[in-house]
C-alpha cells in the first residue's frame, strides 16, 4: 500500500511529504492507520542528525491510530483495535526481557540505531529504495508498521490526539514517578523544568498523593502551567535563591524526591542540592552523548540516591491502558498539554515553533489531513 509520510531525506531537514510504500507485512507486524501523531523534542534531535540515524527516515514516535491489518501470527491485536504506539517494543525472550526490564531489550537496542524493526530489516520503501524506521514507530505518516509489542490497545472512547501523547512524554514523566522513584503519598517532590516532561512529573506526583510539589523553572508562564497541573509551590530560579527556597518549603531539609527534567547540563548540581540527605534524585533530561558531567563530592556524601530514567522504568502494555483510563476518569490532564493541532503538511512549522520553546505539544491530526488536504 502507498501513503503520504513526512520523510527526512537530508540531515537538518526540512521534512518532505512523500509517497511511501509498505509492500508487505512480516511475522509479528501490525499495520496501523495513524490518526494522531505528537511532535517531540527527540524527533528534532533525529532531524538535526544528533542521533546518527540512517536516511531517508520517517520520524514520529508518539502515534495513535486504528489497527488496519496484522500478520497471521499476531494474537494480541486485531483490525479495528484502537492503539497507542510504544517506541519501546521488545522481543520477550532476551536477558533483559527475562529480567522483567523490557525497555532494555537487547534486540531493540541493536535494531534502533540501524533504523530497523526488531528483525533487523525495514518495511518501508520509497521509489524502490529502503526508508528507515525511527524508534520503531514512524507515526508522522498516514500509516505505520510496528511490532506487536509496540502497539498497545486502549479504550475506544479515548480521543486519538490525547492518546498519542501518552506514548512518550506522558509515559516517561508519569513512569518516572510511579515506577522508577515510587513516590510515596505525603512526601515532598521538587521538579526542575516545567516543559512537557516536567508537567507530567508534576501531575503524577499529584496523582500519587505527594503533599508538596515544588515546580522550578526560569519562566513564570511555565510555572503557572505547572500550578494548574498540581504544583503546590512555584520557584522562578532566575530570581530566587533556589536551594534556600526549596529548603524553606521542606522544613529546612530539601525535597524527598527531585526530578531533573530540564536537560541536565546546568541542572545536575542544583538537583542534588535541593534534595534532602538520603533523598532520591531522578535524572530525566538529556545532553550530548559524549558530554562529561561532574558534581561536587559534598553533595553526594549524605547518601542521596541518583537514578537515571529514560522511559520511566515502565511496562507499556500495562501502563498505557492505565493512563488512558486515568484520563477518561478525569485524573490525568492531557487536553492541557496540547497547544496546537496541525496537518501533516504543516510539520516543519510545528518543529520550528517547538524549537522556539513556546509550545508544550503540537499534534498532527492525520484524519484532518486525509479529509481536508490533498497533495
Ligand atoms: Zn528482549
Ligand atoms: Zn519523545
Amino acid at each position: 500500500m502507498e501513503f503520504k509520510a513526512a520523510v527526512l531525506t537530508k540531515t537538518g531537514g526540512p521534512l518532505e511529504i512523500c509517497d511511501v510504500e509498505i509492500p508487505n507485512l512480516k511475522p509479528g507486524d501490525v499495520l496501523v492507520r495513524v490518526m494522531a501523531s505528537g511532535l517531540c523534542h527527540t524527533d528534532l534531535e533525529a532531524i538535526q542528525g544528533r542521533l546518527g540515524l540512517p536516511l531517508p527516515l520517517i520520524p514520529g514516535h508518539e502515534g495513535a491510530g486504528i489497527v488496519e491489518s496484522v500478520a497471521p501470527d499476531v494474537t494480541s491485536l486485531k483490525p479495528g483495535d484502537h492503539v497507542v504506539c510504544s517506541w519501546n517494543p521488545y522481543c520477550g525472550h532476551c536477558f533483559y526481557c527475562d529480567e522483567g526490564q523490557p525497555i532494555l531489550c537487547e534486540k531493540r537496542a541493536k535494531a534502533e540505531p540501524q533504523g530497523f524493526l526488531l528483525d533487523g530489516s525495514t518495511r518501508l520503501r520509497m521509489n524502490g529504495d529502503d526508508v528507515f524506521h525511527y524508534s520503531f514507530v514512524c507515526s508522522h505518516a498516514q500509516y505505520c508498521v510496528v511490532p506487536e509489542s509496540g502497539a498497545v490497545a486502549i479504550p475506544k472512547e479515548m480521543p486519538f490526539a490525547q492518546a498519542c501523547i501518552l506514548g512518550c512524554g506522558v509515559l516517561t514523566g508519569v513512569g518516572a514517578v510511579i515506577r522508577r522513584a515510587q513516590v510515596r503519598a505525603g512526601s515532598s517532590v521538587a521538579v526542575l523544568g516545567c516543559g512537557a516532561l516536567g508537567l507530567n512529573v508534576v501531575q503524577a506526583a499529584r496523582m500519587v498523593g505527594a503533599e508538596k510539589i515544588i515546580a522550578i523553572d526560569l519562566r513564570d508562564d511555565k510555572l503557572e502551567k505547572a500550578r494548574s497541573f498540581g504544583a503546590t509551590h512555584c520557584i522562578n530560579a532566575t530570581g530566587d535563591d533556589l536551594i534556600q527556597a526549596v529548603k524553606d518549603e521542606t522544613s529546612g531539609r530539601g525535597a524527598d524526591y527531585t526530578f531533573e527534567a530540564a536537560g541536565i547540563d546546568h541542572t545536575l548540581q542544583p538537583s542534588l542540592d535541593v534534595t534532602r540527605p538520603g533523598g532520591n534524585v531522578v535524572l530525566l533530561g538529556k545532553t550530548l552523548a559524549s558530554k562529561e558531567l561532574s558534581v561536587r563530592w559534598a553533595s553526594l556524601a549524605p547518601e542521596r540516591v541518583i537514578t537515571r530514567s529514560s522511559y520511566g522504568g515502565v511496562k507499556p502494555q500495562e501502563d498505557l491502558p492505565f493512563l488512558a483510563r486515568s484520563y477518561l476518569r478525569g485524573d490525568l490532564m492531557l487536553d492541557e498539554l496540547i497547544d496546537t493541532r496541525i496537518r501533516l503538511d504543516q510539520i516543519n512549522t510545528g518543529f520550528a515553533d517547538m524549537e522556539a520553546g513556546w509550545l508544550v505539544r503540537s499534534v498532527i491530526e492525520l484524519e484532518h489531513y486525509t479529509k481536508g488536504y490533498s497533495i
